[in-house]
């Protein structure tokens, strides 16, 4: 619902949240997790310009697990308080504000199970031709949104540096294999959207109440070894070249924040089959969300655009995904954490993974101090950024989500 939160004339006491080019205007207010020194206990913060108001001591929220159990309607609510308390200065309220540049954040919350999918088309079609070069997708693809049970226990906040994995790869398909450092290590550019409150066992989720479920959004880098994933996918697919790390933005931008960035998904090509009753809704629930991966080698001092996507091209929007994820009577708990999958669209600049990018390493990137990538290499950066913008609102943003490649060794 757009309502006065989201009126772009809206100005805030903290002065830094009013110039133009800030992720984190009033009308944003994403959440985070945060220390203000190590040893710190965590606290609950809202981002407001290049400030962090502490949302534990100002609304008495003990953690983010709580933001995520809460109704949709508690949450709405909740978000009324901090627009107003962010509109209309208090005696005493500079006392919470704290420099998001100094703060030690942490996961948002626990995160008990994680989901990734593999909802762009576009990457899909892109991989599948790789390896199927007549029938990149598969029969399933346009019915259902194809997922795996991704592993919560390595999911780390944005600025974790990434230790290079090792595994078994073999230079032929029949093997044999040897074990070691991946030679071949990509990035996945992808949003996660957190949970809740979620739906008893047995009790689907209907498309219509799916959005409910969605808390907010964040950045999320799938880290990949395609050469680890090349030799152990079938048939069960993806395991250790997948739950090594997955990095994700310390920021949860709610699905109120987003309200007015949501869209219609593009109508289905000439000949595709309609999704099946449970996974039809009609609703405008595509994110309006421009991504970008950007990247720097230890050699270059600014990083460098590599990609741009929409998220609103997805085939399967993440409502779909909720209610496909429950439609077997599955639970989903607060907190839970899914991965849309790799956003790619029709163009070269819009492939979302080296993978696609270089296409398996035939065509090299050129960096500009004449390095060349065609996976990545130990020292190199990657830096994922994302926003909302609509005629007639304020653009809001999503923040970073970074991470170093260090060495195996
Ligand atoms: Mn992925």
């Amino acid at each position: 619902m757009i309502d006065h939160t989201h009126d772009p004339a809206l100005k805030s006491w903290v002065e830094s949240a009013n110039v133009a080019d800030t992720d984190f205007p009033i009308q944003n207010l994403p959440f985070a997790t945060y220390r203000r020194f190590p040893g710190d206990s965590p606290r609950a913060g809202v981002a407001i310009g290049d400030q962090m108001l502490d949302a534990t001591a100002a609304f008495q929220l003990a953690s983010l697990r709580d933001v995520m159990a809460m109704t949709r309607a508690e949450r709405l609510s909740l978000r009324h308080r901090i627009s107003h308390y962010l509109t209309t200065r208090t005696a005493g309220a500079d006392e919470l504000l704290f420099p998001i540049a100094a703060a030690c954040f942490e996961l948002p919350c626990e995160i008990g199970d994680y989901t990734d999918f593999y909802a762009s088309i576009h990457h899909a079609t892109n991989v599948g031709r790789m390896f199927r070069p007549d029938n990149p997708l598969l029969p399933n693809y346009k019915w259902l949104p194809v997922g795996y049970h991704g592993r919560a226990s390595s999911i780390v906040v944005s600025g974790t540096p990434i230790r290079r994995p090792s595994g078994q790869i073999a230079d032929s398909p029949a093997g044999p294999p040897v074990y070691g450092p991946t030679r071949r290590l990509d990035y996945e550019l992808e949003v996660g959207a957190f949970l809740g409150p979620g739906n008893p066992l047995g009790r689907p989720i209907p498309m219509v109440e799916a959005a409910g479920h969605i808390v907010g959004v964040c950045l999320l880098n799938d880290w990949s070894a395609r050469d680890i994933q090349t030799w152990e996918y079938q048939p069960l697919g993806p395991f250790l070249a997948k739950s090594f790390a997955t990095s994700i933005s310390p920021w949860v931008v709610t699905m109120e924040a987003l309200e007015p960035f949501r869209r219609m998904p593009e109508p289905r090509p000439e000949g595709d089959p309609q999704p099946l009753p449970h996974l039809a809704g009609g609703s405008p629930d595509a994110l309006g969300i421009t991504l970008e991966v950007w990247l720097r080698s230890a050699r270059m001092s600014s990083p460098i655009r590599v990609s741009r996507g929409d998220f609103a091209q997805l085939y399967w929007t993440l409502s779909q995904m909720v209610a496909h994820h429950t439609s077997n009577g599955c639970n989903l708990r607060p907190g839970d954490l899914i991965g849309s999958g790799t956003v790619s669209g029709p163009e070269k600049e819009n492939r979302g993974c080296l993978l696609e990018l270089t296409r398996r390493g035939a065509e090299p990137l050129e960096l500009p101090t004449g390095e060349q990538r065609r996976f990545l290499e130990d020292g190199d950066e990657v830096i994922f950024r994302g926003w909302c913008e609509a005629p007639g609102y304020r653009r809001i943003g999503l923040g970073e989500c970074r991470g170093v490649i260090s060495a195996w060794n």
